[in-house]
């Protein structure tokens, strides 16, 4: 028998490891693993096992497993995961030496090195740890490179959910890309490529990667607001995915809440199971005083909150020739003391709130400086803050 004959000549005329010789033949004693196969085949064709010469195949990987785990139990030590998968790159030599040996002798079936490779390291790992392996999105990938000799571990991001206040004016919500460099990272930005001037997202970002002993961290606000607004109430929400995390439930988390005070400051902050949805729908309320260049009447007024009371109006995003509309929930005069109006106002999110009460660049029609007929002068310093945010469900 043709096979019969190979089981012989393979383990003589090549210098095998046991596994590399044991998963050329699958189908022959099912209940051995790859290695014990080998062994078996070397006693049965007069082989005497030579530990010393690498294998024609994978070299020294497959005898290298046990120190692989060891370097894989190290990278992994200050992650804090659930499930993981372990891979393999194997030098492509490797790959060719075998499917040499397979062409030359039409050898089908067996495993291929890498896979052979990757499957052992996820038992052993998996087994010295007593947790899972998972190949759908798994906590922590770790990568084995057996020609460089590394172990490369990343984590799944998680995402959470937060709100924020602000009690001080002055503070945008973005960090700035840094000047010098711009964003590559320089001494001059502590290699962040980020400006480091004050910011909601700077005095969020800080208490966050510390906590989740993360890398980097997006946000995706929810709406945006004036750098001299003040943001009250529930607070604004948004998004952050955390990505390279180490901690995935972190413990302090009330306590990074609690941390941040002093003109920015957490309301909540929460782990979410997924990626959130990037359209979200929300209403807002805002509070602005600002000045008039001519008085009003009471008239005026009443037309003022009529015209919008549950309407919606037109905006015409700088650069863009579409326009969109935006509803209108209401519009209420709190006080008139002269030329000076106060206001609230509680629209769909996204509107640009200065220009529709200014009316300046006609890109929100029709606007509060429309139909007061008054124009408009918004006190830069603090031009409106926003009372509260609602998610629309
Ligand atoms: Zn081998
Ligand atoms: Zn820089």
């Amino acid at each position: 028998m043709l096979m019969e004959k190979y089981f012989q000549k393979i383990p003589r005329d090549y210098i095998l490891c046991n596994a590399c010789l044991g998963r050329q033949f699958p189908s022959e004693k099912k209940d051995l693993n790859n290695a014990m196969r080998g062994k078996e085949l070397k006693k049965k064709a007069g082989v005497r096992e030579n530990q010393t010469k690498s294998c024609l195949i994978c070299g020294q990987t497959m005898s290298s497993i046990e120190r692989y785990a060891d370097m894989i139990m190290k990278s992994l030590s200050d992650y804090e995961f659930n499930n993981f998968v372990i891979g393999a790159r194997i030098p492509t030599s490797m790959i060719e030496q075998e499917d040499n040996l397979r062409a030359e002798f039409k050898l089908k079936g067996g495993e291929t090195l890498k896979a052979n490779f990757s499957r052992e390291l996820n038992d052993e790992v998996s087994e010295r740890l007593g947790v899972e392996v998972t190949h759908r999105r798994p906590d922590v990938t770790v990568v084995v490179d057996s020609l460089v000799d590394i172990v490369e571990v990343s984590s799944k991001a998680i995402f959470v959910y937060g709100r924020y206040n602000k009690s001080k004016r002055g503070i945008p919500q973005k960090r700035r890309r840094c000047l010098e460099c711009r964003g590559k990272g320089c001494p001059e930005c502590n290699l962040t490529g980020y400006s480091t001037t004050d910011s909601v997202e700077q005095r969020l970002t800080i208490p966050m990667l510390s906590l989740f002993n993360a890398s980097r961290i997006k946000f995706t606000w929810i709406g945006s607001e004036d750098s001299n607004s003040l943001v009250q109430g529930n607070g604004r929400p948004f998004y952050a995915e955390i990505l390279e995390p180490h901690i995935r439930k972190p413990k302090r988390m009330q306590s990074a809440i609690n941390k941040l005070r002093d003109g920015v400051s957490l309301k909540e902050l929460t782990l979410i199971n997924k990626r959130p949805k990037s359209d979200q729908q929300f209403t807002i309320s805002v509070q602005s005083k600002f000045t008039l260049n001519k008085r009003i009447t009471k008239r005026n007024i009443q037309n003022l909150e009529e015209s919008f009371d549950e309407t919606s109006v037109k905006m015409l995003p700088a650069n863009k020739n579409k326009s969109i509309i935006k509803n209108i929930h209401s519009v209420k005069v709190e006080s008139i003391k002269g030329l000076i109006m106060q206001m609230k106002m509680e629209c769909e999110g996204g509107l640009s709130i200065r220009r529709f009460i200014t009316g300046e660049g006609d890109e929100v029609e029709p606007n509060i400086s429309s139909i007061l007929k008054r124009e408009i002068k918004i006190n830069q310093k603090m031009p409106f803050d926003i009372l509260a945010v609602n998610l629309k469900t």
